[in-house]
């Protein structure tokens, strides 16, 4: 199985391999975008290709290391990412990282750590890996991903070389996703859902249910229902993408209430309940809503536990306090 990099990431990669193969790569690179834009795609080829005996523009999905890195082991291939559960990465996976650099290579070319979420480090483990990061010894490829890169250390982030993934050309975006949809405005809609984002949309999709039932649940709210009682039928567990989906509303209603026009809604299905919403409330009022459901989706990230049942509740009554007059 050859690993290829996403086709809108083509003008990015060429650029990448022809640094790679100048020797010009960085030993740290910080591969960042928004999710869904494929990070991972771009990072696994690179690995791959930097693991590769035989590469060509790609890695060649042939030789021993490749068979290695398709069954899930490579010894030179060392994985950071936050313990099960967890949300943070610390100190200990950090302190295997330093072990691994200070060995050589078991198969004699490159030893690569690939780390994500790298903003999820704490500090004690950006600290740690400083240490790696300066003074990393020959033949070390340091593939960090992030989200969100503005909250990792300046200190780690200033010592890569980053490379940062925008929205594709949607011509590119939909070409691709045409695999995954069977009808063409399908296609569109999820893309537009996704903010221009090809996997998310993909992954929105394979969850439309939950969207369905969050717009119920608001049509509900509109009508007069209990929210506590519509909180209830959400799945707690969903509670990050219910906010997700709530800021995403949110933006849309703050944009139709500033420009008064349809067409820059990224949920132009949604249109009646954003005129009934708008009704009731002001942009100022919106915004407040914004700052709420940031913030809870901040605690998620950073791996504070909040009651999922008690912030949908929590949620909800906020919102048809605005939805009704
Ligand atoms: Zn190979």
């Amino acid at each position: 199985m050859v690993v290829t990099p996403m086709p809108w990431q083509h003008d990015l990669w060429q650029r990448l391999i022809r640094q790679q193969d100048a020797g010009q790569l960085a030993h740290a690179l910080l591969i960042s975008g928004p999710h869904g834009v494929g990070k991972h795609d771009l990072a696994n080829a690179l690995v791959a290709r930097t693991l590769c005996h035989a590469p060509g523009d790609v890695a060649c999905g042939e030789c021993h290391a490749c068979h290695m890195l398709a069954s899930g082991y490579h010894p030179d291939l060392l994985d950071v990412a936050p313990a099960e559960k967890r949300r943070q990465i610390r100190i200990d996976p950090i302190r295997q990282v330093n072990a691994f650099v200070s060995q050589t290579a078991q198969q004699g070319g490159y030893r690569v750590i690939r780390l994500h979420p790298a903003e999820a480090m704490n500090v004690a483990a950006s600290n740690a890996l400083l240490k790696s990061l300066e003074e990393p010894g020959a033949k070390t490829l340091f593939v960090l991903l992030a989200d969100i890169p503005s909250r990792m250390l300046p200190t780690v982030r200033s010592r890569c070389q980053q490379w940062s993934l925008g929205v594709p050309e949607p011509h590119s975006a939909l070409a691709w996703l045409s695999e995954h949809f069977d009808d063409v405005e399908q296609a569109r809609f999820w893309l537009r859902v996704a903010g221009g984002l090809p996997q998310f949309a993909v992954e929105l999709a394979a969850g439309r249910g939950l969207r369905q039932e969050l717009s119920e649940a608001f049509d509900a709210l509109v009508r007069g229902a209990e929210p506590v009682a519509e909180a209830a039928r959400l799945d707690p567990q969903s509670l990050d993408r219910v906010l997700w989906y709530g800021i995403v509303w949110l933006e849309d209603l703050i944009r139709l209430g500033v420009s008064g026009e349809a067409q820059y809604v990224r949920n132009p299905d949604l249109l009646p309940l954003y005129r009934q919403a708008a009704k009731n409330a002001r942009v100022r009022d919106w915004f407040r809503l914004l700052d709420y459901a940031r913030e809870q989706r901040r605690l998620i990230a950073a791996g504070g536990n909040p009651n999922a049942q008690l912030v949908l509740e929590a949620w909800l009554v906020r919102w048809a306090s605005l939805l009704r007059s």
